[in-house]
């Protein structure tokens, strides 16, 4: 199947999933991964409506950024402090802010230019050594500090199921960051918004956004690979 037909069904498995949470199709926005394919595959993508890419390294970022600038390119990927200063300005939002000193140099970075950097927290809910993301109960510190930051921006939370698990078995993760997102949504932090739950991939975005999720990230069920 070609791109046009996998993301019609892509985009229909999300309206069913959405109305299943009493939402609209509207309310979740669709990032197509990018990450594996080339410039062509993506401007297909976008003459088929999609405005929002996902890459997971700043150097391909920036260049389909380049090719393709009137599109939202979105960071997903583990981010080296070495890098902060090719994505500051440049993406529109990070998904991977995973660690204070990357949010510290984030700050830095962005004040220096005069911008802001709209970020997500990224949560290990599974647990997963290897797993990039803050712990759920480092969360509340992190908040603590957060009047620290001037530039930085936190928007939301994201998380990655492993990747092993089938859909279903992915579910007490979805439910789990949604809870936090609504535990922390009550309160009022410095520099945070929370109003984006970026969960659910090619393998498991339907459960994802049953589970609440209104930004998904989907690279292989759009892409093929
Ligand atoms: C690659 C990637 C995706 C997309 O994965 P697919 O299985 O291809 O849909 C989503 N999120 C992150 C962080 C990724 O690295």
């Amino acid at each position: 199947m070609g791109i046009q037909e996998n993301l019609t069904e892509v985009r229909n498995k999300i309206q069913q999933a959405a109305l299943k949470s009493g939402r609209n199709y509207e309310d979740v926005t669709l990032v197509a991964v990018s990450k594996t394919v080339d410039i062509e595959a993506v401007r297909t993508a976008y003459s088929l409506g999609i405005r929002d890419f996902g890459e997971n390294r700043v150097q391909e970022l920036r260049k389909k950024q380049a090719a393709l600038p009137e599109a939202r390119w979105h960071m997903i990927g583990r981010l080296q402090t070495n890098k902060v200063k090719d994505v500051v300005g440049q993406a529109a939002l990070i998904h991977s802010l995973d660690r204070w000193n990357l949010a510290e140099e984030l700050d830095r970075r962005a004040s220096l230019v005069g911008v802001t950097v709209p970020v997500l927290l990224q949560v290990n809910i599974s647990g997963e050594e290897q797993k990039a993301g803050f712990d759920p109960g480092e969360l509340d510190n992190f908040f603590a500090s957060a009047d620290q930051l001037q530039a930085v921006k936190i928007l939301g939370f994201m998380t990655m199921a492993p990747l092993s698990y089938e859909a279903e078995k992915a579910r007490p993760i979805f439910k789990e960051l949604n809870h936090l997102y609504r535990l922390y949504s009550r309160k009022t932090y410095p520099n945070t918004q929370l109003q984006y739950l970026s969960m659910g991939m090619s393998q498991d975005f339907e459960v994802a956004i049953e589970e609440g999720a209104n930004l998904v990230r989907i690279g292989t069920a759009i892409f093929g690979g």
